[in-house]
């Protein structure tokens, strides 16, 4: 389909799986390359990140784990302040070599977060690997070391990413019209 609407909104076919899957394929051998050795510990991060963990994990051959997940976000004390706190993860990532599992970094809220609360259990080093990239859109001073595809400053749904919850399970990659 060219195009669907979701909720309120209507959406054109941006970027079908066979080109989302090559990306990544591509991405999994550079990881295959670059953590030989390693036995790392991948981190794939609830909901978003499924579709994109579920079809890297097929690709990535070297000896790893990996684990799930979920970031609960709720209103602090004071009004204007999220309180993101990261639920889930059981396994000892101490030494261990971590790879963020992301479907977009978008203004690097997410990912500075993550970076700073992962760092408190002393891993040996942490990388990150997203579906997505949106470089107009980063605020904060991290980069992904591996992405799968950069993206223009547009809001985005399916494989794995919704709108208001619905849309996760496209295959292909939508984005809103103007
Ligand atoms: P951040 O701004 O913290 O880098 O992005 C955090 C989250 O915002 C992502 O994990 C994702 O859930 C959501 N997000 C950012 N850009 C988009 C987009 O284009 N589409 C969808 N569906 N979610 C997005
Ligand atoms: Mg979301």
């Amino acid at each position: 389909m060219k195009e669907i609407r979701i909720l309120d909104k209507d959406f054109d076919l941006f970027i079908e799986y066979d080109a989302i899957l090559n990306s990544i394929k591509q991405l999994a051998v550079k990881l295959n390359e670059d953590l030989e050795n390693k036995n790392p510990i991948f981190v794939a991060v609830l909901n978003g990140s499924f579709m994109f963990a579920s079809d890297l994990m097929k690709y990535v051959t070297i000896p790893s784990e990996i684990t799930f997940v979920r970031i609960a976000s709720y209103k602090g004390t004071n009004s204007t302040n999220t309180i993101k706190e990261v639920l889930g993860l059981n396994e000892e990532i101490k030494n261990r070599t971590v790879v963020i599992i992301e479907d977009i970094v978008d203004s690097g809220n997410t990912l500075e977060m993550l970076l700073n609360r992962f760092k408190l259990y002393e891993p040996k080093e942490v990388k990150t690997a997203t579906l997505l990239f949106k470089p107009d859109a980063i605020v904060k001073d991290v980069k992904p070391e591996y992405v799968a595809m950069e993206i223009p400053n547009d809001f985005i749904v399916g494989f794995g990413l919704d709108y208001d919850g619905y849309g996760r399970n496209l295959k292909d990659i939508y984005r809103i019209k103007e």
